[in-house]
């Protein structure tokens, strides 16, 4: 493995250094320092609004840190269009803003299909985002080969966005945190938030592992977290996890500028000049007492993706099962004896990563990897966020569920999720991302044909 900088692990294996003091007072705490918090962060902060972000571990040590750095609005629900419109405008203007490089090159998207039912979702896609005006359009053979070279696959067609992007997950969330600070945020990390106070049905503070901060606003953004730390207060918050195994390659020549996927590869270009990739398509499940408290609510999801479902049924069972459901705020809790989610990658998905990266690129057959690593997936049972006040709790607020597309959509919803916070005129609607739509009846419905 070389280390050039660039390495996914940099953005996790720092020395845990805890904060010298905390701050007695906020106006908002926000749990969590992945992309929808330090987000959040940064837009409160600009507008003098006096935050705390509590991170248990590091910026960016869980799934922001470790994605595929894919940046689209293509194939998303069209609950969600609004609100990724937002961010893809803040992500064209966030590194003059921010003065830092995030790697954001909008290189185009494209999903590439090799049978007719495939082109067939692509138009049924294109048909409900068409309220959207995007540039995305479907794309026969001879236009693929516009945007990728060298591939011997012979795809139908594809669904192509110019517009989409990518960035670096191992500098996006990290810069924004540091902008975050500098408008006056405080950034906590190594900090991990043990449960809230209230008093007389509102939120009154917020323990954390080094002191109580008081507060009446509490984001909790704690991405795969967020469901245990709800229950702990009675709020049930449907959420199944997903291993995702990724890597990434030495550099390499240009096959593309963007990215690509087709369902036995998933492939980006870096901005050090090799590719991310992974497997397009395998959810690997590790079986755990929620799978069993959730999976009615996740019964649609289960019929949509069964044929790329693996799952897999040891260890993340009983360690889940050993997890307390709550504990005393005076002692240590589950978050702080694990400060970072570092699974283990599935050897047998890298060698069909591999495989699939020689077929579709002979060219890249022997190409070197660098690093590979795992992140742990959080989805909600119709994979879109879920998203405002939960519970009996005045003031207390949740942002999770962002099913495995969060860091494209990060800086909006942050935008939405600090406009939502205090109250102001919100310019993207939040009512179709609320926690209740999985109790009140309402179906539970995926909404995008890919
Ligand atoms: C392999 C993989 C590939 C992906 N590819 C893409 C992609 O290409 N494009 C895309 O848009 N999205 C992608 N995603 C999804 C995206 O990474 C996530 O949706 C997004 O990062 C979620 O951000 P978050 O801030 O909600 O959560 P996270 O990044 O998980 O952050 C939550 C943070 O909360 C902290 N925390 C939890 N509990 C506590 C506590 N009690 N106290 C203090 N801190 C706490 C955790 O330590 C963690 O750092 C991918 C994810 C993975 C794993």
């Amino acid at each position: 493995m070389t280390d050039n900088g660039n390495t996914v692990s940099a953005t996790w294996n720092r020395g845990l250094a805890p904060p010298v003091s905390i701050p007695w007072s906020a106006d908002v705490v926000v749990i969590g320092g992945g992309i929808v918090g330090v987000s959040t962060a940064w837009f409160l902060a600009r507008q003098g609004i006096e935050v705390v972000l509590c991170e248990k571990g590091h910026v960016a040590g869980e799934q922001s840190g470790r994605n595929w750095g894919w940046v689209r609005n293509q194939g998303r629900d069209p609950r969600e269009i609004p609100m990724m419109l937002e961010s893809l405008r803040i992500f064209r203007g966030l590194e003059q803003q921010i003065g830092e490089s995030v790697g954001f090159v909008e290189g185009g998207c494209l999903f590439a299909a090799t049978t007719d039912q495939q082109l067939q979702d692509f138009h049924d896609w294109l048909e409900s985002a068409r309220d959207f005006d995007l540039d995305t359009r479907v794309i026969d053979a001879g236009g693929i080969r516009r945007f990728v070279t060298g591939a011997a696959r012979a795809w139908k067609g594809g669904l192509y966005t110019p517009s989409d992007g990518r960035a670096e997950p191992h500098l996006t969330s990290a810069a924004i945190a540091r902008a975050a600070a500098r408008d006056g945020a405080s950034i906590l990390t190594c900090c991990a938030v043990r449960g809230i106070e209230s008093a007389a049905g509102a939120v009154s503070g917020v323990v954390t592992e080094h002191g109580t901060i008081k507060t009446s606003v509490v984001l909790c953004a704690a991405g795969a977290w967020t469901s245990m730390f709800c229950r702990s207060m009675g709020i049930s918050v449907p959420q199944l996890k997903v291993r995702g195994t990724v890597a990434r390659t030495v550099p390499a020549d240009s096959v593309l500028e963007g990215n690509l996927f087709d369902k036995k590869l998933g492939i980006r270009r870096r901005q050090d000049g090799g590719y991310t990739i992974a497997h397009g398509s395998i959810l690997d499940h590790g079986i755990t007492p929620s799978t069993f408290r959730y999976a009615v609510k996740f019964i649609p999801a289960l019929k949509k993706e069964i044929t790329v479902l693996r799952l897999r049924f040891g260890k993340d069972f009983f360690d889940e099962l050993a997890l307390p459901a709550s504990w005393p705020l005076d002692q240590p809790s589950p978050f702080e004896s694990r400060r970072v989610l570092d699974p283990e990658p599935s050897q047998r998905i890298l060698r069909r990563i591999r495989a699939s990266l020689g077929q579709v690129f002979p060219a890249f057959a022997d190409l070197g990897i660098a690093e590979a690593w795992a992140g742990i997936v959080e989805t909600s049972p119709d994979v879109v966020p879920i998203i405002g006040e939960v519970g009996e709790l005045a003031g207390f607020y949740v942002a999770t569920g962002f099913s495995g597309h969060g860091f494209g959509i990060g800086p909006g919803a942050g935008k939405a999720l600090a406009a939502m916070l205090t109250g102001e005129d919100n310019p993207i609607d939040l009512e179709p991302f609320r926690l209740e739509r999985f109790f009140d009846g309402s179906p539970i419905k995926l909404q995008s044909s890919i």
